[in-house]
């Protein structure tokens, strides 16, 4: 489709330069057509008229000059409108230039001052760059002779990651063989190391050879990235342990169910309270009562698998969601974090280290409860259970084994 139309061009072309000599020889046999049948006729009808050779020679004369004269108008008047439709065409073209060249400029300062870089690439495996604007160097630390025709290194070589890599593939091949443009963030690398994360709006364009390639541009979005995490941060972390609030750790909670009763697996939620958590604020301060919280919360992080998430769900309340974990190993996990807090103690700013324990009340899915309401309550109402016979105990919620249903910590 794109070459026929390329061939119709060119063809117009061709038959636009043989016009003017087509047309100066259509010119050249009228004249001299016209010269002759004048010569022939005028000659003819001069001597039928007039017999005497001085009228005749006279006449010769006269029609010599009328014909010269006559010839020489239309030749004038040809020029003319000629030379009005050259200078027509001229203005045309300069002005058709000139405005070219302002828009390319236009279209040059828009670039360079894009806050990233537009460009023009193959659709292939490395990204050939076949043009990329100033901004490149801004951008990547590369300047653009590096990257145009893999000079010194790909744009693929670019992308910080082969899963990333791959995504982008898959995006723009989707996006191409749909016709649509297409829209991508990823992280790039650049020259001098630093991960920066960038999006790209682009789509596919045949050039004059058919050849598919892609067109678009790439903006800088780090800042609004590290904005987006720090957002993200804010509404799923606890500030003061850096753990996960209240609505991540319910939001963990359900996904992990969900996970659960898809692959029938079971999974375990610890429910913690700080023992006497209050005495330590009433004879330390808050501050101090802060520094505690912070330490044992750190403790309960390090003391869990990567799967494993811990929340803070308000005051001295924790919640520890285990995954693919039933109730023996549950209750294994469950003792080992306390003895782990029961065992050492936690500095306070300007003061003796304090001790500190916990008690914790273990509820597992499916045992103990079909959904995350029945789960929690179930471990809450256990740790209550274990604050009841004493507090730095482990209880597992009723309905389960019984050999693990009443073991009491050490400290206890
Ligand atoms: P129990 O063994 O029965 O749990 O005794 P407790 O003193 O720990 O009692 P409870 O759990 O009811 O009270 C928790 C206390 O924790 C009350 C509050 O002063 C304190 N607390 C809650 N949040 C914070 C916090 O962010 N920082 C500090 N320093 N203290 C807090
Ligand atoms: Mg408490
Ligand atoms: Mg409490």
């Amino acid at each position: 489709m794109a070459s026929s139309g390329v061939d119709k061009q060119r063809n117009r072309r061709l038959s636009d330069h043989r016009g003017p000599a087509r047309r100066a020889l259509w010119a050249a046999a009228i004249y001299i057509a016209v010269g002759l049948v004048w010569i022939v006729f005028s000659d003819r009808l001069v001597e039928a008229w007039f017999a005497d050779p001085g009228t005749l020679s006279r006449l010769q004369t006269w029609k010599g000059l009328l014909f010269v004269v006559v010839t020489g108008a239309v030749l004038f008047l040809a020029t003319l409108r000629q030379f009005h439709k050259d200078r027509k065409l001229l203005d045309l073209q300069y002005n058709q230039r000139q405005a070219l060249r302002r828009r390319e400029r236009q279209l040059s300062v828009l670039m360079d001052n894009l806050p990233g870089m537009a460009y023009r690439c193959r659709f292939d495996e490395h990204w050939t760059m076949l043009f990329v604007s100033q901004g490149c160097e801004r951008l990547t630390g590369y300047l653009p002779g590096d990257l145009v025709r893999n000079a010194r290194i790909s744009f693929a070589e670019l992308i910080a990651d082969p899963q990333s890599g791959q995504k982008v593939m898959e995006e723009v091949r989707t996006a191409v063989g749909n016709r649509e443009p297409f829209s991508i963030e990823y992280p790039l690398i650049r020259k001098d190391g630093r991960q920066i994360w960038v999006w790209e709006r682009g789509r596919g364009v045949e050039d004059d050879d058919g050849e598919m390639l892609l067109e678009g541009i790439i903006l800088d979005i780090s800042d609004r990235k590290a904005l987006e995490d720090e957002l993200e941060e804010l509404a799923t972390r606890d500030p003061l342990t850096g753990l996960y609030n209240r609505r991540e750790s319910s939001r963990l909670l359900e996904e992990e169910l969900e996970r659960a009763r898809r692959y029938n697996r079971p999974l375990a939620l610890l429910w913690v309270d700080f023992d006497h958590f209050k005495e330590i604020n009433d004879t330390h301060g808050h501050a101090a009562g802060d520094s505690v919280l912070k330490s044992v919360s750190q403790l309960l992080e390090d003391s869990v698998r990567s799967v494993d998430s811990v929340g803070r769900f308000g005051g001295e309340e924790f919640v520890i969601i285990l995954p693919e974990m039933a109730v023996r190993e549950a209750h294994e996990t469950a003792e080992r974090l306390r003895q782990r807090v029961s065992g050492q103690r936690y500095p306070l700013d300007g003061g003796a280290p304090v001790p500190m324990t916990i008690s914790v009340g273990v509820a597992v899915y499916p045992d103990h409860g079909a959904d995350a309401a029945m789960l929690c309550a179930a471990a809450d109402r256990a740790m209550y259970e274990a604050k009841r016979r004493g507090r730095n105990c482990v209880v597992m919620a009723p309905d389960a084994d019984a050999d693990h249903n009443e073991q009491r910590g050490a400290g206890g």
